[in-house]
């Protein structure tokens, strides 16, 4: 059985040291030591440290959003796995649509990444989905193959089972649309038949697959309640802790009912 994981991508928010902390620490307070769902907050770079020390004693995750593929040396700007494992992260986000999307990041760049938090014991989440233009054309799994093949291009499959997706429709990221369970449902359960075609039924088994795109309290349930889905990775509403703890509740429920 799969544990959800429900990972907060606070992107670049908040804008103050003071306010990322105390975000933490209301998260914290509220979850208290439960460990039914697994919890993971990706704040930026420059706050990880602070908020690493603001988790400590709390079974909440710490995540960056993105890492460089070289271990160390003259590239400037970047963050290595050994750095991020240094201040305490335990996730690191890899081929976020606003990457892929907004900077041009390929499969290829994913991967080399993805092979590099492997190597630096990071537990990383790689992001798939479409765009709106690519749905309307009928092309959504041709998008997802493509990126799934390209980014999990050479891992053996207990590196895949270690491994989270995460299906994110760039069509609802922060628009307030979300895709519907039905639709959801049908992409991550062709996620899981490529991961049992490519890595076999046992690891395809394994695989925490989230879904994001505009989850919130109030859609949560029902998305998290379907076979396939397996967490969420929360964009807005992971800036507000009583949002975000509300949907770690809807996955407490959720499987506390059992998943089909
Ligand atoms: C995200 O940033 O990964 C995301 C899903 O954002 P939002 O929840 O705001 O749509």
């Amino acid at each position: 059985m799969r544990t959800l994981l429900i990972a907060g991508n606070w992107k670049m928010n908040p804008i103050s040291t003071e306010t990322a902390v105390a975000l933490a620490e209301g998260i914290k307070t509220g979850l208290g030591t439960a460990t039914d769902v697994h919890v993971a907050l990706c704040p930026p770079f420059v706050y990880l440290s602070r908020i690493d020390q603001a988790l400590e004693g709390s079974p909440v995750g710490l995540g960056a959003q993105d890492m460089f593929w070289e271990a160390a040396g003259a590239f400037t700007g970047e963050i290595s796995g050994a750095m991020l494992v240094d201040v305490g992260c335990t996730h690191v986000i890899l081929g976020h649509s606003e990457r892929r999307h907004g900077l041009g990041e390929t499969s290829a760049e994913v991967n080399k990444k993805l092979v590099a938090a492997i190597e630096a014991k990071l537990i990383p989440i790689v992001c798939v989905g479409e765009t709106k233009e690519e749905r309307l054309a009928e092309q959504t799994e041709a998008v997802v193959l493509e990126q799934l093949s390209g980014s999990l291009a050479g891992l053996s499959a207990e590196q895949m089972a270690g491994t989270v997706l995460a299906y994110e429709p760039v069509w609802a990221i922060g628009t307030g649309l979300t895709a519907t369970r039905e639709q959801a449902q049908a992409v991550h359960a062709f996620i899981r038949g490529w991961l049992a075609q490519t890595f076999g039924e046992a690891t395809a088994a394994r695989v925490v697959v989230q879904y994001g795109g505009s989850v919130k309290p109030d859609n949560a349930q029902e998305l998290l309640a379907c076979p396939d889905i397996d967490g969420a990775l929360v964009g807005g509403a992971s800036l507000k802790a009583s949002d975000f703890l509300g949907i770690i509740k809807a996955g407490q429920e959720v499987t506390a009912l059992g998943k089909p």
